[in-house]
């Protein structure tokens, strides 16, 4: 037996699976007989390709078939063994796993995007007819990325480019963690490699910090469940380079903003163990609210399962926890190929067969187009919808949300390459502002020398990121004030008239510099000028202008405008605030109303009507201190009311054991979503659980509190009055 073999026989091994040993090394031998003489651009003896391929596909605990396929994987395509040849040797099930592969090869098109169309097309096809040609392909894929720093520099930014856009999206649609985090990693290097090493370095700084963290974290958390007479295996991991960097880069949070760098997986027998756990967590650690997911009631798409919360340690570092049983752990990690059912049954229907649906979905809505690029598209929005990667004339990439314009293209450059822009050429084009750009394009920004006229507003309605926007807008405020001024003039005397605001001639001036004093202007200008620049949103301010010259001059305007038809009221939230149409409402904490409840509306400060509870104590008191009493209105519940709202109960039980799991599992049952958990342990025995769930009236809460109450040692459940 030789060296390279040697290694995979060890994996093999290692895997403690039954293989079919004698069958995978003549696949081995006939392999490396045919590439015999051809080498891989490393250096290396091309053999040590489907080797390394056939080991990444034992890791995956992939079946003997697919092991024997990924060493054959290019012996068709590059050697001068035919497919008779395998069919003989091999059998027809090997011989269609090869076939498979070796059709997913690229073939020469006169374009790339047509090219890639092609190749997306025969993937889905084959996925539909045997998953494991697809894994093949992606275990072959993951090899060659590894080896890409042996190619030329245009090789690894197409292969990344293809990596990111197909092959990653793909993985991650079978639930291929392992294999998705590294294509993207990998790809990342290569497209954005500044980025790319500093994030490294990042973590590299903090990496013994990072390892004593948690390990400190796991030993607490082990402890503690073996108090609780709970056995689960625990380890810490750290977020991929790539999961950083879209945080980073698309979420716009620092390093240190990114709760979830570090995370603590339990692992544990029972979906109840997981309730369980999760209540033991929160009891230790406090939880960041509105953190909680509960990805066991509802999984993803690609069927992940688990309950994700993201707690605070005793220093303040927030960490996530995710809880799930270990065969939601195979699936998470291995997806797909955690099953040992690789075809889509004929008539079956099972988890596997729902897992591949969307890919009959997608073949299916092609059937009607014949245009190849209509079927990239789909792939791109449907799988990676967010983001375009765009190419300046030198060749760097610039990372954009999907609809974004030549426009944003610029300002992601510079500012100064933004504000100075007067046209643009795509693949050498000239383009319209408006352009929208897709991955793959060369855009060049082409500008003016001198100072330029600077942007338009216009371009305020064009472009898609608020990166640009906010930069226009600051150019706006610093260059061109008079301009603002006039411009903020105009708008109001407009909205004004559109809303029947005509306060008389003579208390014109009084009434704006009033607002403007309100808004906390320093001047009537002031507020001009922000209107100008957008600063402040007119459709924000101008109902509660509206509602202030209603007060002031009631008599004059019942009068002149009592409109013959009333508008179709809109229901902001799902509630109607009488004389407020449109208003921006918010329900109060201190009582979080539900549909159902008498209501009343506060007019505040600046921030929209609130609405609390007609017995809301806060109202109460209020209203008997006499205080702002004008500032009460009339509120109700709009007939369709389809939103969910928070609610909190506070819930009062003994210390038994299981009893937040069992609140959980209630609350899940009833498909209730759950934001957060608080427990705490009263010195009386007692727990105090504070859950906040989603809930869309005060029947459906009124059910959930008495199913709630009925669980044993649950000694009350109410709503919670905070403050
Ligand atoms: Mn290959």
């Amino acid at each position: 037996m030789d060296e390279l073999f040697g290694k995979l026989a060890e994996k093999i091994k290692q895997s403690n699976k039954t293989y079919d040993l004698e069958r995978i090394e003549k696949a081995y031998d006939i392999a490396k007989a045919a590439h015999e003489g051809q080498m891989r651009s490393s250096g290396d003896p091309y053999i040590s390709h489907p080797i390394e391929v056939a080991i990444i596909l034992v890791e995956l605990g992939m079946d003997s078939d697919t092991i024997i396929g990924g060493l054959l994987h290019d012996v068709v395509e590059d050697t001068s063994v035919t497919m008779e040849d395998v069919t003989k040797i091999f059998g027809k099930d090997i011989a269609v796993l090869v076939d498979g592969v070796t059709k997913l090869a690229n073939i020469p098109y006169s374009s790339r995007a047509e090219q890639q169309a092609e190749n997306v097309r025969k993937m889905l096809l084959a996925m539909a007819q045997d998953v494991r040609v697809v894994i093949i392909k992606l275990a072959d894929r993951l090899h060659n990325m590894r080896t890409l720093d042996f190619r030329t520099a245009e090789k690894q930014r197409n292969k990344s480019l293809e990596t990111m856009e197909i092959y990653a999206p793909i993985a991650h649609r079978l639930g291929i963690r392992s294999v998705k985090e590294e294509l993207e990693d990998l790809s990342l290097k290569h497209l954005d490699p500044v980025a790319y090493h500093e994030i490294e370095e990042q973590l590299a700084l903090r990496k013994e910090e990072r390892e004593q963290f948690l390990e400190n974290i796991i030993m607490r958390i082990d402890a503690r469940l073996e108090e609780e007479h709970v056995t689960a295996q625990i380890d810490g991991r750290v977020k991929s380079i790539y999961g950083i960097y879209r945080k980073m880069y698309i979420q716009g949070r620092s390093f240190d903003e990114i709760y979830d760098i570090y995370a603590v997986r339990i692992i544990v027998d029972t979906v109840l163990e997981c309730y369980n756990i999760l209540g033991i967590i929160h009891d230790m650690l406090r939880p960041i609210p509105n953190r909680f997911k509960d990805y066991i009631s509802t999984p993803k798409q690609n069927m992940y399962q688990s309950l994700h919360t993201t707690v605070l340690d005793k220093e303040g570092i927030p960490f996530e926890v995710q809880i799930r049983t270990w065969d939601m752990h195979y699936t998470a990690e291995y997806g797909v190929a955690a099953h040992w059912k690789y075809k889509i049954g004929l008539n079956e229907k099972d988890s596997l067969d729902d897992r591949l649906a969307w890919i009959r979905q997608l073949l299916e809505s092609q059937k009607e187009s014949d245009d190849v690029e209509d079927i990239v598209k789909s792939i791109k929005t449907d799988i990676a919808p967010e983001e375009v990667f765009v190419f300046t004339p030198r060749g760097d990439v610039i990372r954009l949300p999907v609809g974004s314009t030549v426009i944003d293209f610029a300002y992601a450059i510079h500012s100064a390459v933004g504000n100075k822009m007067i046209g643009a050429k795509v693949d050498g084009r000239m383009v319209s502002l408006d352009f929208k750009v897709k991955t793959g394009m060369i855009v060049e920004i082409l500008t003016s020398g001198g100072q330029g006229n600077g942007p338009s507003r216009d371009w305020l309605k064009i472009v898609k990121t608020s990166e640009a926007r906010n930069k226009i807008r600051s150019w706006f405020k610093k260059e061109r004030r008079d301009e603002n001024i006039s411009e903020g003039k105009m708008m109001l005397e407009k909205e004004f008239r559109r809303n029947l605001i005509a306060p008389p001639e003579e208390d014109r001036e009084k009434f704006i510099s009033d607002i403007a004093t309100r808004q906390k202007y320093n001047s009537a200008d002031d507020f001009y000028a922000s209107i100008g620049y957008g600063g402040v949103s007119l459709e924000k301010i101008i109902p509660r202008i509206k509602d202030e010259f209603v007060r002031q001059y009631r008599k004059v305007e019942s009068k002149i405008s009592i409109p013959t038809k009333k508008p179709p009221r809109k229901a902001q939230g799902g509630v109607i605030v009488e004389g407020l149409d449109g208003c921006l409402v918010k329900f109060a904490r201190c009582c979080n109303p539900l549909p159902g409840d008498d209501i009343v509306g506060f007019i505040t400060r600046g921030f929209g009507v609130s609405i609390h509870k007609k017995d809301c104590i806060n109202v109460k008191n209020a209203l008997q201190n006499g205080t702002d009493s004008e500032r009460w209105v009339k509120a109700s519940w709009a007939n369709s009311v389809k939103e969910t709202y928070k609610s909190t109960l506070d819930i009062l039980g003994s210390d038994r054991q299981g009893l937040i799991a069992d609140v959980s599992v209630q609350l899940s049952a009833m498909h209730v979503p759950i934001h957060s958990v608080i427990a705490r342990e009263l010195k009386s025995q007692q727990t105090s659980i504070q859950i906040t769930v989603g809930i869309s009236d005060i029947e459906q809460l009124n059910s959930i509190i008495s199913n709630l109450s009925r669980i044993s040692g649950v000694i009350s459940v109410k709503r919670a009055v905070l403050s």
